[in-house]
């Protein structure tokens, strides 16, 4: 019998804080200080077009940085311990770089703030699609529930898990445009999410005793 529902995170930008700490490792890497004006203009840039940052994103990869990332917030934090205490698995896809070393970095990163929570931990490798990933966790559970700031990459799941919602990201929006955002439910804050995952799964619960 399959295990009732599953929570699947994104993590840079919604578990971990990438950009905070990828601003000093810009810094470092091109040996100059920007404004918060300029980094989020860096940022837009990088979305819009990352093939310029790619030696950018080795040095990062590569360096201290990337293994010692904080929670997005102590909100966040809580989050999967929570989850996990009211009946879910805990899960993660990422698609971040999957190199054995950068793998360990980023596990080691996740222990470290959020403990021993998640049941599977699972790397597509950089910029590669997740609904392999996603599906090959969601198919295991009655109920699904998936969570990025990425707009591409929750438009992709929505047909994949139960709910798909999208953490928001204003760096992302221009993406709007390009996608059909219907059935995707848009969370500011965690304390949205827990709002979307209490209506749903009491609504789910419903749909199923019928
Ligand atoms: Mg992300």
């Amino acid at each position: 019998m399959r295990n009732k529902k599953v929570f699947i995170f994104d993590v840079d930008g919604v578990l971990l804080n990438l950009w905070q700490v990828m601003r000093c490792a810009y810094e470092d890497f091109h040996q100059i200080k920007i404004s918060e004006q300029e980094w989020e203009d860096v940022i837009d840039d990088f979305l819009h077009n990352p093939v310029p940052y790619l030696d950018f994103g080795n040095y990062f990869d590569n360096s201290n940085y990337f293994g010692s990332l904080p929670p997005l917030s102590d909100e966040m934090l809580f989050l999967p311990a929570n989850l996990r205490a009211s009946g879910f698995d805990v899960a993660i896809v990422t698609s971040t770089n999957d190199a054995p070393e950068i793998v360990e970095a980023r596990r080691e990163n996740l222990r470290v703030v959020y403990g021993d929570v998640f049941s599977e931990i699972l790397f597509v490798g950089r910029a590669q699609s997740k609904e392999k990933a996603l599906m090959s966790i969601a198919q295991k559970y009655e109920m699904s529930y998936f969570c990025d700031d990425s707009l591409k990459n929750v438009v992709n799941a929505k047909d994949i898990v139960t709910f798909s919602i999208w953490f928001e990201n204003k760096h992302h929006l221009f993406m709007l445009k390009q996608f059909d955002v219907t059935n995707v439910f848009s969370a500011n804050g965690v304390d949205e999410i827990e709002q979307i995952v209490k209506s749903t799964s009491d609504s789910f619960r419903k749909i199923i005793r019928k």
